[in-house]
This record gives C-alpha cells, sequence and structure tokens, in this order.
C-alpha cells in the first residue's frame, strides 16, 4: 500500500461537527437547527440549463444525434463559449486547447500536482481549502506531520485579520504554490497589485501558482480581477481552476474547466523546458474520458442570456444572504471578515472562545450550526465560517436568534 496515505490527518473536521450536533439534538429534539456550515449550493439549476439538458438528452436518444465518447479535454461547443464569454470579455485571450474541462475543479486542484517532481516544495496559505494539503501528502510531497498537524516539507503561509488575510511571499524557495481567490474558507480576494506581486515572485523564483477562482462569479467590486490571466506575466506561470458549482449550481451535476497556457514551462531533470500544457493534456487523456455531452450541454447553457441572467439572480440571492449575516454579525459586536465578494464569511471568535468553542455556544444558545475555523488549518484557529449558501430566511433567523440570545 501507499504509507504516504497513513500520514494523512483523520478528516475529523466534518465528523466531529455531525456528532456534537447529533448530540445537541438527542438532548433538544424542539430545537430547529439552521445549518449554515454548508459549502453546498441549495437552490436549483437555472431554467436554461435544465432546458440545455433535455435537449441534449433527446439528441441522446437518436441514432444520427447520439454521442459516445467525446473529446477528452471538452466539446468545442464549450471550451469556444468559456474562451469568449469567461475570458475574452475580460481582455485575456486564450486558445481552445489551453481550456481542459473536466468533472470538477476538486478533482483537477488534487490531480494537477501528479505532473510535478516529487520533491517541488509546495507552499499553502492557512487557513486552506484541504484537497491543496492532502492531494500532496498522498503523493508524499509533504513530509510527515507534527503533533500540531504542520507538515515538514511543507511551506505555510499565515493568512490572519493581521495581515488582511494576504499571504506574505515565501521567505525561501518555493515551486508550487496554491492561491484560492476569492477565498475558501476566508472570504477575502486579492487585488490587482497583490496578484501582480505573486506573479512577479513565481517570475522570478521559476515558480508555478495554481489559482483556484472556483468562486470568481461572486466577485462584486469591479476593481478585483476574475482571472490570475488579467495579470500581465501570469501565462507563463499559473494555472487557473474554474467550476461551474458555485456560479450555476452544478455541485451535483458535476462540470469544471482548468486552463493551462502554452508558455508555462518546467524544467526536467536535465535543466530542459517542458510544455506544462502538454503533460496535463498526456494525462487527462490517459486517466479522464470526458464530462458526459448532456452536462456540457448545460454547461454551455450558462453562457447564454437566460443562463447568465438566471444565474446572476440565484448569486444575487446568495450574496444577499452574505450582506444579512455579515451586517447581522457586525451588529451583534463580532468582527467579521468576507462575505463582500464571496459566499463566505469568516469571524473572529470573541476573546478567550476558540473555534471549537465558539461552535459549541452558537449550537448551543442560538442553534446555528458553523464551521470552526481551526479545521482549516492552524492559522484558522480563533475564526469560525460560515456559508451564504442557505435560504434567505435562514439567514434573517440566524442572525436574530445570534443578536438575541448570544451574551458576548
Ligand atoms: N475549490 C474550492 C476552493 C472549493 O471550495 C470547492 C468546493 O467547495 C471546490 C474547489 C470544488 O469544486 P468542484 O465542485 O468543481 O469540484
Amino acid at each position: 500500500m501507499n504509507d504516504d496515505y497513513l500520514k494523512l490527518g483523520s478528516g475529523y473536521l466534518f465528523s466531529e461537527i455531525a456528532r456534537r450536533v447529533q448530540a445537541f439534538q438527542a438532548g433538544h429534539p424542539q430545537a430547529k437547527l439552521i445549518r449554515l456550515g454548508i459549502g453546498d449550493v441549495t437552490q436549483p439549476l437555472p431554467a436554461a440549463v435544465i432546458t440545455g439538458l433535455h435537449a441534449a438528452v433527446d439528441e441522446m436518444a437518436r441514432a444520427e444525434t447520439f454521442r459516445g465518447y467525446g473529446p477528452e479535454t471538452g466539446y468545442e461547443f464549450l471550451t469556444a463559449a468559456i474562451a469568449k464569454r469567461d475570458y475574452g470579455a475580460r481582455g485575456v485571450s486564450l486558445a481552445l486547447d489551453e481550456i481542459f474541462v473536466s468533472d470538477g475543479a476538486k478533482s483537477d486542484a488534487a490531480n494537477i500536482q501528479e505532473i510535478f517532481a516529487a520533491d517541488c516544495v509546495v507552499a499553502l496559505t492557512d487557513p486552506v481549502y484541504p484537497v491543496y494539503l492532502d492531494s500532496n501528502v498522498m503523493a508524499g510531497r509533504a513530509g510527515s506531520p507534527d503533533a500540531s498537524g504542520r507538515y515538514d516539507r511543507v511551506v505555510y503561509l499565515p493568512c490572519t485579520a493581521e495581515n488582511g488575510f494576504e499571504p506574505a511571499l515565501p521567505a525561501r524557495p518555493v515551486d508550487l504554490i496554491y492561491l484560492c481567490y476569492p477565498n475558501n474558507p476566508t472570504g477575502s480576494v486579492l487585488a490587482r497589485p497583490a496578484l501582480q506581486r505573486w506573479v512577479d515572485w513565481a517570475r522570478r523564483q521559476s515558480a508555478v501558482i495554481l489559482y483556484d477562482a472556483a468562486y470568481e462569479a461572486y466577485i462584486r467590486d469591479p476593481e478585483i480581477p476574475h482571472s490570475i490571466y488579467e495579470i500581465e506575466g501570469a501565462r507563463e506561470v499559473a494555472i487557473e481552476f474554474r467550476s461551474f458549482s458555485k456560479s450555476a449550481g452544478f455541485t451535483g451535476t458535476r462540470c469544471a474547466f482548468t486552463v493551462v497556457p502554452k508558455e508555462l514551462e518546467g524544467k526536467d531533470a536535465d535543466g530542459q523546458p517542458v510544455s506544462l500544457n502538454a503533460l496535463w493534456f498526456r494525462r487527462m487523456s490517459t486517466k479522464f474520458n470526458g464530462v458526459p455531452y448532456v452536462i456540457q450541454r448545460a454547461a454551455a447553457a450558462v453562457y447564454t442570456d437566460e443562463g447568465r441572467r438566471q444565474t446572476r439572480a440565484i448569486i444575487d440571492a446568495y450574496m444577499d444572504n452574505a450582506r444579512i449575516i455579515r451586517q447581522g454579525l457586525e451588529a451583534a459586536g463580532l468582527a467579521v471578515y468576507g462575505g463582500r465578494n464571496a459566499p463566505y464569511i469568516w469571524v473572529k471568535t470573541p476573546p478567550g472562545l476558540s473555534s471549537w468553542d465558539f461552535f459549541d455556544k452558537l449550537l448551543n444558545d442560538a442553534h446555528v450550526v458553523g464551521t470552526p475555523g481551526a479545521g482549516f488549518g492552524p492559522s484558522g484557529e480563533g475564526y469560525f465560517r460560515l456559508t451564504a449558501f442557505g435560504r434567505r430566511e435562514q439567514a434573517e433567523e440566524a442572525v436574530g436568534r445570534i443578536k438575541a440570545r448570544l451574551a458576548l
């Protein structure tokens, strides 16, 4: 077996949350819990997507329009829409074979490390979306964990209120850096000058930035870049992950894509340049056989005029929840971050309360379930994550209860 799997953390966060919620419910069967911990969307697929899906299913029923295996990296009707609507509209020009359609940003963010050397040094922001760390632990790249769960070969970049949740450039040489903006879990974004600093640093270091933009659709501030390729020089140093999960409700439908520009090169053992686009194509065509035709048609429907209007309305509703939660918690006297360009609200726990203490307090006093920040990494201690993916009434009731019942 692969011993590196034994070095993984216990995945204890969500099972421990479930255990505590179950114990509370057993003791308080009448309590009406509001769950603001989930990172999953709740609104149904937009009507335009459903229409696209139905039409594609009917095509599969006729011999003349039936599809078998498709192109491994995606049908052109989808990659062309992505290139034009997501990138061209922002002044970024992509060739269609730089776009790799996949079944999820999670799989791509986890699998991308395969094309890099086993001894690459990886930097991660802390707190972090756990997939980046765990996939490198499985690959043997992270080293061994210490008592606090930190791996000895990983460079951790703390993101706290003190540095405005903006990671400092690594103090030692690093080969790969995962950046996620808008950020899960902190809800923070990177302004253009900050992202330019990262791109310039990566060019100097010959490092590769793995840029997770799964939440780009939630950006409201016109100054914030949606894609790292809006930054000069990024095509030489960055891979970008996008997803229809949070932008169009595809968490259960599954469609995403990854961009690997042709300029992006690594070095082989002899120091010769190697195209990462070619390696990722080889990897995908060997281990993946494409996203279902009907799902790609559904994703393409997101780019129609109705699709764009409908997805925008859904995101607006989630962002209204984010505003309600953010303003409500601020009125309750809490320090609140995020929630302006992201569906995540990151709350500083009151003095003297750890993130698990605050979890228990919120559960017991307000019957609201969130996620303790410590579950996302050591620098998440002292913070708490709430999400905007519920219904508006839930957001309103949750902040009402927190204001009324939490003596802070
Ligand atoms: N990237 C980040 C930062 C996420 O938070 C998530 C889901 O929560 C994903 C990727 C997963 O996206 P997908 O549903 O496309 O696999």
